[in-house]
């Protein structure tokens, strides 16, 4: 029987319309049409967001989840509106690898259910450069691209710096393979770049962080992931690591469809358990001196974020859903159009999540 979703505000393709009604069959959307009369509800539907980057959120590290830490993240994400997700595996050792990959795929094999999708990992390391951040120096190396190749398909995501020998190469390899690539943690020049780009390239892994700054005599990552519009670029959207502003900046100059939010989420928690030096201050995760480890935050923080810079909501909402979606080459979701899953996310006025459906099920709200 098909249900009936009616919102104040829907995220069409075209931008916010409405009033509507989306109407949602066997995990489907089957029809959006205007509604009409009493009744209709005063909130925003989307399509669920999307989240490309995911370490871990407060205890629970998907490096090292327990046996209920998949339900713990599940419910978190769905609080957050996120309906599809990549976790995020940071640099490490080349022996730790597989086991985190196969937990990873095995949580991603289950059956369809009150779970957020996991569109496939996202490695982020150990293949770095310049610009290392938080990530461990003693662990990054140089392309292995044997090791690339031997990647199990869970992998969907790859961050490596341009300035590498064999990033060209590598960029190639992983495309073959079916594999997106974001270029990050890097300091490399808009050539080296430009060179991963037109082997296929298409990300770029939170702009700003990572990387020099935008410097306007000496145009490197940054302006290449400003200025280039094969690339979608991601920034982290918890008002700390970008301010408010600068994600307007990165929205306006991107424009629809190419600029990304992330989470950039870490299981800040349990890593201080675990002895690592690291502390909450303001919303961000921090090491001992002060560098930035990550986010605390889900990406409906992200969207207020975007609007508090002045971003437009369907600008914002697009960011954290379509343009993650169609980053991943995920045709099936991110849009709220007749044919698409039911991924939805239900915003009240203050642009808090109400309520999450994952292929038309309600899982959160
Ligand atoms: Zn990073």
């Amino acid at each position: 029987m098909a249900e009936r979703l009616t919102a104040a505000r829907v995220l069409l393709p075209t931008g916010l319309s409405g009033p509507a009604v989306v109407e949602v069959e066997g995990g489907w959307i089957t029809a959006v049409a205007p509604a009409e009369g009493a009744g209709v509800l005063d909130r925003t539907l989307a399509p669920g967001f999307v989240d490309l980057q995911v370490n871990g959120l407060e205890d629970v590290d998907v490096a090292d989840v327990e046996r209920e830490g998949w339900q713990v993240l599940d419910q978190r994400l769905l609080a957050g509106g996120v309906t599809t997700w990549c976790p995020t595996l940071v640099t490490a050792p080349l022996d730790a690898y597989p086991a985190r990959l196969a937990a990873i795929e095995a949580a991603a094999s289950r059956p369809e259910g009150a779970w957020p999708r996991i569109a496939g990992a996202h490695l982020e390391g150990p293949f770095l450069g310049g610009r290392p951040g938080a990530h461990p120096v003693h662990l990054l190396r140089p392309l292995d691209l044997d090791w690339l190749a031997a990647l199990p398909p869970i992998v969907r995501l790859v961050t490596l710096a341009p300035e590498l020998d064999e990033a060209p190469e590598a960029v190639r390899l992983l495309r073959e393979r079916g594999v997106v690539v974001s270029l990050g943690h890097t300091a490399a020049t808009a050539d080296q770049v430009a060179r991963c780009v037109d082997v296929g390239a298409t990300l770029v892994t939170h702009l700003f962080n990572g990387m020099p700054p935008l410097h306007h005599r000496d145009p490197g990552v940054a302006t290449a992931a400003l200025l280039d519009d094969r690339l979608i670029t991601c920034v982290i959207g918890d008002g700390i690591h970008v301010a408010p502003a600068a994600v307007a900046l990165v929205l306006r100059c991107k424009g629809p469809g190419r600029a990304a939010l992330v989470s950039d989420a870490i299981a800040w928690r349990s890593l201080a358990h675990a002895g690592t030096a690291i502390v909450l201050v303001d919303g961000a995760a921090r090491l001992e001196d002060g560098t930035l480890a990550g986010s605390a935050i889900t990406l409906d923080a992200a969207v207020r974020t975007a609007v508090a810079g002045g971003v437009g909501l369907a600008d914002a909402l697009a960011a954290a859903s379509t343009t993650p979606a169609a980053a991943l080459g995920l045709t099936d979701r991110g849009v709220i159009e007749p044919g698409r899953r039911a991924d939805l996310v239900a915003l009240g006025p203050d642009l808090a999540v109400e309520s999450t459906w994952v292929a038309g099920r309600k899982v959160h709200g």
